[in-house]
């Protein structure tokens, strides 16, 4: 099997202080992972690096089959501009803890503009894709409404929504109910759960270890920059083997 994201030895500094320490992992086509640990154990980091918000320092990503940051000719491999960073991360769609629409554009046209935009969709299609996917995430009536008029739940699925409508082969989501009041959370949990029905390979970092056991084909726990612990939801929630991660879960739940 092709995996869909891959890390070798992946390392991220700032400055003197290292986030991420030596990430191994891949993640197949259509799997769900949930990513877990306390704050400050490199979550957002991993995501933001598959997402080249941030370049590795050391070590290598690979998503879709692409080489994250570089091109290769031959035997050598060049480093990319901007230009061709930016083609790379329209694999990867990412959803982030506060909903950040565009708040001067419409339900609709938070969907139709990067795909008019960047992919140069023709303007009817792009708007009955967006018509579908505001449909697929509870919010077809909503389409012509501004974030404003939006609940925080609300914004979020058009969030989602807009992040499918690139087309993206793995979608990255950052704590994306943290921010919402608690009566909120739901809708959006049972978008993502449609969503890995679809078949979409989904990294979500959460602490809804509830989504996590029902939904994640596998649970890597982090700490100090370091996956410490991986299995399925059973393995790594019920029965850990690592000190670090029975600590964190006995206080998460
Ligand atoms: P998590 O998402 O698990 O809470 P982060 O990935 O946000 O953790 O952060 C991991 C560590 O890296 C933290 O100690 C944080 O302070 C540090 N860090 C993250 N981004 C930066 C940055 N841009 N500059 C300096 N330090 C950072
Ligand atoms: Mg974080």
């Amino acid at each position: 099997m092709n995996p869909i994201v891959h890390a070798i030895g992946a390392k991220k500094s700032f400055g003197t202080f290292q986030a991420l320490h030596d990430i191994n992992l891949s993640i197949e086509r259509s799997e769900v992972v949930c990513l877990i640990g306390p704050s400050g154990s490199g979550k957002s980091t991993l995501l933001r690096c598959i997402n080249q918000l941030e370049s590795l320092s050391d070590g290598a990503l690979w998503v879709n089959g692409e080489l994250l940051g570089f091109r290769r000719e031959g035997n050598k491999l060049y480093e990319l501009k901007d230009s061709e960073i930016a083609r790379q991360r329209l694999s990867t769609g990412m959803v982030f803890q506060r909903f950040n629409l565009f708040s001067h554009k419409t339900a609709l046209e938070n969907l139709t503009e990067g795909p008019t935009q960047i992919l140069k969709i023709p303007a009817r299609t792009a708007r009955e894709e967006a018509l579908n996917l505001l449909e697929r995430v509870g919010l077809a009536n909503k389409c012509d409404a501004y974030p404003v008029e939006l609940s925080g739940g609300q914004q979020q699925r058009v969030a989602i929504a807009r992040a499918l409508a690139m087309k993206p082969a793995v979608m990255l989501f950052d704590e994306p109910t943290s921010a919402l009041d608690p009566e909120l959370v739901g809708e959006v949990l049972a978008v993502m759960r449609n969503l890995a029905k679809t078949g979409m390979t989904m990294i979500v970092v959460t602490h809804e270890l509830g989504f996590a056991r029902e939904v994640a084909n596998r649970v890597f726990f982090m700490d100090h920059g370091q996956i410490v612990e991986t299995g399925t939801p059973s393995q790594v929630l019920v029965k850990p083997t690592q000190e670090r991660t029975r600590d964190f879960i006995s206080a998460v739940l």
